[in-house]
């Protein structure tokens, strides 16, 4: 069966019709056919965790940009939250900071109500707090194991938890799960790390396949060697031998990470959920 060629809308913004107007003219995109941008998170209310430093921080200051009220946590870095949250305002958001360790449930009700009481809802959660504690598996002690997947799983589990009834009365919420390359691909000395990283990948899938009926999406985003504070202990020689694996040859920088939560927070990935988004140079590529 064929199709009439002149009944067919254009498909893109750029009209290609010769009747009457200059050629130039035809080639511009019609104004009115542009896309609203996409990432556009005016009316959203963000809260990311660990957001006083890295990418963290990074993610914040993405969000804000994008129009949201953001809420970042932090531990004890007083002074880093408010340099962050001096940033924030500076630039014109609605913001705020809230101390307290999402590794533990009394600290995580207090965050979520401030915030919750604050900005009468949360839209955008960033599970981003994380540590590390490496060692080789022998020499692993249970501090080093705990206090890690306390704080990078347990506390996924727990600030979801506590967010997730108010999306679900909404309708609506976007949930951004920071992982690592090490959750994927492991990394020696880091077996707790690992752990906790593999963990939040199973969790964002399972929990995605739980809400999706809902118009909640979950998703990770597994970055790679992103220059932080995370790497201050790391010797200059494991830095070499990292940055060797990467095929696009530099590390990362925060905002690398910050521009892929802000797409999976926003309208435009409303059909992407219970995916992995890797930020890494190529490092895990399939
Ligand atoms: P970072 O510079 O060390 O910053 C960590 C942030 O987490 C800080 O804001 C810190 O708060 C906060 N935090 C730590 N423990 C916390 C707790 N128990 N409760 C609340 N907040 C806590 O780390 P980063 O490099 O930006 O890493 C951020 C995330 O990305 C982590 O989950 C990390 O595993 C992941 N990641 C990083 C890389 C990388 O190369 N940098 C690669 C893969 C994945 P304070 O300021 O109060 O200490």
């Amino acid at each position: 069966m064929s199709h009439p060629v002149a009944e067919q809308p254009p498909r893109s913004g750029i009209d290609v019709s010769t009747d009457g107007g200059s050629f130039l003219g035809s080639l511009l995109p019609r104004p009115e056919r542009r896309p609203a941008p996409l990432t556009d998170l005016r009316d959203r209310v963000a809260l990311v965790t660990g957001g006083s430093r890295g990418i963290g921080r990074a993610v914040a200051v993405r969000l804000a940009q994008g129009g949201a009220r953001v809420a970042l946590n932090y531990r004890d870095n007083h002074d880093a939250a408010q340099d962050v949250l001096g940033e924030l305002k500076g630039g014109g958001a609605h913001a705020m900071a809230v101390a307290g360790d999402v590794g533990q449930a009394e600290d995580v009700a207090r965050v979520v109500n401030a915030v919750s009481q604050a900005f009468g809802r949360i839209d955008i959660l960033v599970n981003n707090a994380g540590i590390t504690r490496d060692n080789l598996l022998l020499r692993m002690t249970e501090e080093e194991w705990d206090i890690v997947l306390d704080t990078n799983l347990k506390s996924t589990f727990l600030v979801t938890r506590a967010v997730l009834r108010g999306m679900l009365r909404q309708r609506s919420g976007r949930i951004v799960n920071i992982t690592s390359i090490s959750g994927v691909i492991g990394n020696p000395g880091q077996a707790n790390y690992a752990a906790s990283k593999a963990g939040m990948i199973g969790f964002t899938r399972s929990v995605a396949r739980e809400v999706a009926s809902r118009g909640i999406t979950i998703n990770a985003v597994a970055p790679g060697f992103i220059e932080t504070d995370i790497w201050a202990t790391t010797s200059e020689q494991a830095r070499k031998a990292m940055l060797e694996l990467i095929p696009l040859g530099a590390s990362g920088k925060p905002e690398d990470v910050a521009e892929a939560v802000a797409y999976l927070a926003s309208d435009a990935a409303r059909y992407v959920t219970g995916q992995v988004l890797h930020v890494d140079g190529g490092i895990a590529m399939a």
